[in-house]
């Protein structure tokens, strides 16, 4: 697979004191460049904790995590963060705007942090803004925006470095289904008209609609556990 995504027997496994939680024991997964994936599972199934090494917030126990060619599990802090801010844009449940920057400033904060041009930085702010929809609002503040609009902007915000992985964590959890039905469509105009790889994390049965794939992290591991009983790998 040239580069998508790849967990090879990756076990997550966090331990305090004498606890110890499994949260992945020996999980193969690949992601394709170019899918959107909409990865589903009941709650602490472990689908943030899979989303935050993807994009390298986090590593495994054991195992390896391949993201494009950056071998996630062996790479260093610092590392992760120079390659995070080029390839990995990141959206949450919730949007995280800072309320008193307009949304162009809220889109542009990811730049301030690189060597960019004023007038470059411009430039890529209005692209995001206008790929999600949002050039006629540039400067109003979150307060002046609905809830989808502010998803928008956060959206805009992952995207303006033009990363290649757009990483979603509920992004619809806390809106109205019309409202929602409207991200889902941005993420799929992302994935199909500009060449995005998204996973996006969800609840939502509808998600499925709108994305190439769903991975059922229930599945997955059902299907290991009869795998086990019946004496065939997995
Ligand atoms: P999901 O996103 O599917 O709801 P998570 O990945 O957030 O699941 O969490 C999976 C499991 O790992 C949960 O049992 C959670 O309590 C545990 N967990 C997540 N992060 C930590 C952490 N930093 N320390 C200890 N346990 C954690
Ligand atoms: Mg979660």
């Amino acid at each position: 697979m040239k580069h998508g995504i790849e967990f090879k027997n990756v076990s997550k496994i966090y331990r305090k004191g004498r606890n110890e939680v499994v949260v992945h024991k020996d999980l193969n997964m690949a992601i394709g460049k170019g899918e959107f994936v909409a990865l589903m599972g009941p709650s602490g199934s472990g689908k943030t904790t899979l989303l935050n090494m993807m994009g390298g917030l986090d590593q495994p126990t054991d195992g390896q995590v391949l993201v494009g060619n950056k071998l996630i599990s062996k790479s260093t802090e610092a590392e992760l963060t120079r390659w995070r801010a080029r390839h990995v844009g990141f959206v949450f449940q919730f949007n995280h705007l800072l309320p008193v920057l307009n949304a162009f400033a809220n889109v542009e904060l990811p730049l301030t942090l690189t060597t960019l041009s004023k007038a470059k930085r411009r430039k890529q702010v209005e692209t995001a803004l206008a790929m999600v929809g949002m050039s006629e609002r540039a400067n109003h503040l979150p307060k002046e925006l609905s809830g989808g609009q502010e998803q928008r902007v956060a959206i805009a915000r992952a995207i303006v470095s033009d990363p290649v992985l757009l990483l979603c964590d509920e992004p619809t959890g806390n809106l109205d289904r019309k409202t929602a039905d409207a991200i889902l469509l941005v993420l799929q105009i992302l994935n199909r008209d500009f060449g995005k790889t998204i996973v996006m994390v969800t609840h939502d049965g509808k998600a499925a609609d709108f994305a190439t794939r769903v991975i059922n992290l229930e599945n997955i591991v059902n299907a290991k556990a009869d795998a086990a009983m019946s004496g065939v790998p997995a």
